[in-house]
């Protein structure tokens, strides 16, 4: 992975979210994602770095210090991941070098390394987390995002800002690739947000103010016994006001 920012069109991010979910749905995958039974559905072999022999180990940490892809016209390919990084990083890193083998990378030479490298990126991060599943977070913060989807602080940050995005034109109408990626099952995901909602549900019962500070405030609610009625049953005094109204305004 090399470090730099490059953005790509906006339609090359659609093709890309696009590709996303046609993969996840044909592996039938389930949220959080499960990296190492993706890459074997799709028939990519992953290898740590610390199974290689010492001239291999130090071949692999000059190509690259998380991980690279090794693949010959998809007869075979393979991930060689750094499993000496946290292991957030090191599915972000696997996740990263699957992007450039469904894109097809290899045999797309015309293409400049650095917009290669920015589709995998993306391809990856919208992977791990996307935004029509962290809408369903009942609480969305950096935090939450990071737990649901088993992101680095960094990644989940990412993510947040991404999605700060696309609540902004989100219109309540999921496109394609969205509705595919909802389909997906979540069972685990699922789990965290109940656990989320109940959370929720007890943070809004611990801020409601209590009844000595509503009464401070003269919001004390009156219990039902000492209701008053707006209207008294007995209407003839309302009636009879009514009649001096009507006297003292004259005929
Ligand atoms: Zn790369």
């Amino acid at each position: 992975m090399v470090k730099f920012k490059m953005y790509l069109d906006d339609e090359t991010y659609e093709e890309l979210k696009g590709e996303v979910a046609h993969y996840l749905v044909q592996c039938n995958m389930s949220y959080p994602l499960n990296i190492d039974n993706f890459a074997y559905k799709l028939g990519i072999e992953f290898i740590p770095y610390s199974e290689l022999g010492k001239e291999a180990h130090i071949f692999a940490m000059h190509t690259s210090q998380d991980g690279f892809l090794c693949e010959k016209n998809r007869v075979y390919a393979s991930v060689f991941f750094n499993d000496k990084k946290k292991i957030e990083r090191q599915n972000m890193s696997k996740m990263h070098e699957i992007g450039h083998y469904v894109l097809d990378h290899n045999s797309t030479r015309n293409k400049p390394d650095e917009e290669k490298e920015a589709e995998s990126k993306f391809f990856a991060r919208y992977a791990m987390a996307p935004m029509p599943l962290i809408h369903l977070l009942p609480i969305v913060t950096v935090e939450t995002i990071q737990k649901a989807f088993g992101l680095s602080h960094e990644a989940a940050s990412y993510a947040f800002a991404n999605y700060k995005g696309w609540l902004r034109c989100f219109n309540g109408k999921y496109k394609d690739y969205e509705q595919k990626i909802l389909s997906l099952e979540r069972n685990k995901l699922d789990i965290y947000i109940s656990e989320l909602k109940k959370n929720k549900e007890r943070q809004s019962e611990r801020y409601q103010p209590s009844e000595w500070k509503k009464r401070k405030l003269g919001l004390a609610s009156k219990s039902r016994g000492q209701a008053v009625p707006l209207q008294d049953h007995n209407s003839t005094p309302v009636q009879g006001n009514l009649y001096e109204v009507r006297q003292m305004a004259g005929p």
